[in-house]
């Protein structure tokens, strides 16, 4: 991804995409001091943009690593490197990190925090697998405890679970994993959260140790909406057998149906294909 033409937004300034580099002594590439998000422009306009810059400063804060920018700033940056790209659709990269500077040691208060802005071409985010349902594999990596980590943070350090799942789940040929909490409850995949259907009811495990992702919030708005009843609660690895229908959703994913997970499999079904096909029309402001 490095080399490329284009430009990147580096701390204010829009620099040549071969050039948009950091110091290996910056403390977020030892120590995970970072934090960010990815975001998906339609037709020009990214999709709850605000929504995401206010999650960004809200994860720099919970990882005490204070983002020097503002919302309309960081509204106002990906706007430039939207123009700048010369796409109408878009994935959109935000990344704040704690640069090099004073400190090397763990400790990072008297480093600066640093942000950059990307945006390039990214299609289906699981290729083919969108249409006939995605097979998942069940990684043995668990998503930890809010104590362990703020978990509600879109940040780095808690990708390294999500890397490891998803190169297991590669390996066996499979396009995600499915990691269940500390607890031994279904949590989320490695990019997108899950949902389940039975007997025409939608079942999401309650997001209180990974991210509440904001295409979650919207698929739950839409099924509302359509008098779907959602039900958010915990949900136990031995329910995956009695579930009919499932699918993810996220910014890059968005609603992509999934067809098995480990021994479980699904049916991509009406309620799964319909809320994708509607996830397209609300992306773009059709309805
Ligand atoms: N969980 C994880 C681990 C993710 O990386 C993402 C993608 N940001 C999501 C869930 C979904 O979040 P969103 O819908 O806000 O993109």
């Amino acid at each position: 991804y490095d080399d490329r033409d284009g430009h990147i937004w580096m701390d204010g300034k829009m620099v040549p995409w071969r050039d948009a580099n950091v110091h290996v002594l910056t403390h977020a590439l030892h120590y995970a001091s970072a934090v960010f998000e990815g975001e998906r422009a339609y037709n020009g306009t990214i999709f709850k943009s605000r929504e995401h810059s206010e999650r960004l400063l809200r994860s720099g804060q919970l990882i005490e690593a204070e983002i020097p920018y503002t919302v309309d700033q960081i509204e106002a940056a990906k706007a430039e490197v939207l123009k700048a790209s010369g796409l109408k659709d878009a994935y959109v990269r935000v990344l704040a990190w704690r640069g090099s500077g004073e400190d090397m040691g763990v400790a990072s208060q008297r480093n600066p925090v640093r942000m950059a802005v990307a945006a390039w071409e990214w299609g289906a985010y699981y290729g083919d697998a969108k249409m006939q349902g995605a097979k998942l594999d069940i990684s043995k990596w668990k998503r930890p405890s809010p104590e362990t980590i703020p978990s509600e943070a879109k940040a780095a350090g808690l990708y390294m679970i999500c890397t490891m799942s998803k190169h297991a789940a590669e390996a066996k040929g499979c396009s995600d994993a499915l990691m269940m909490d500390y607890r031994g409850y279904v949590a989320e995949a490695t990019g997108a959260n899950v949902f389940f259907v039975k007997d025409g009811k939608v079942h999401t495990p309650t997001p209180d140790c990974f991210l509440n992702g904001i295409t979650r919030q919207t698929v739950i708005g839409m099924l509302r909406d359509r008098d779907v009843e959602v039900v958010e609660r915990h949900i136990m690895a031995e329910e995956l057998d009695g579930f009919e229908q499932c699918w993810l959703t996220g910014t890059a994913a968005e609603v992509t149906p999934v067809g098995q997970i480990g021994e479980h499999t699904f049916e991509v079904g009406a309620l799964a294909r319909m809320i994708a096909e509607d996830y397209e029309k609300v992306v773009r402001g059709e309805t």
